[in-house]
């Protein structure tokens, strides 16, 4: 949905740019036999199009990037728990150091001590 606006807010951005452009060729190069009404139009066109694009593109890509960050903190998660150090030979144990024997079951690698994990889902 937002990636739609996102592409809108930069194709208004292009028109306008290239509504701009040929508003300033007009008035270069053609300056005796120009339409003024048109050039107005056109120039109009640049000047909405150059404000107004880049302002919907970035509002819809901040939009879409809120909406994923929400997104992703309402997926459940867990967290795990263990002691910093194995109480049997105190050598500092991490989560990916332990040996698991079960789902909230792990030993110290360097004793095979068990040491208690606890998982908390939140
Ligand atoms: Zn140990």
């Amino acid at each position: 949905m937002n990636q739609g606006r996102v592409v809108a807010g930069l194709v208004v951005t292009l028109i306008g740019v290239l509504a701009f452009w040929a508003s300033m060729q007009m008035l270069f190069t053609d300056i005796l036999s120009m339409d003024w009404a048109l050039w107005t139009i056109l120039l109009v066109i640049g000047s909405v199009g150059i404000g107004v694009g880049p302002v919907v593109a970035i509002v819809a890509y901040v939009k879409s990037t809120v909406e994923q960050q929400t997104w992703a903190q309402t997926e459940p998660q867990q967290v795990y728990s263990l002691p910093q150090r194995c109480k049997e030979c105190g050598s500092e144990i991490g989560l990916h150091h332990l040996e698991w024997i079960g789902p909230d079951e792990a030993r110290c690698p360097y004793c095979s001590a068990a040491v208690p994990v606890r998982r908390t889902g939140f």
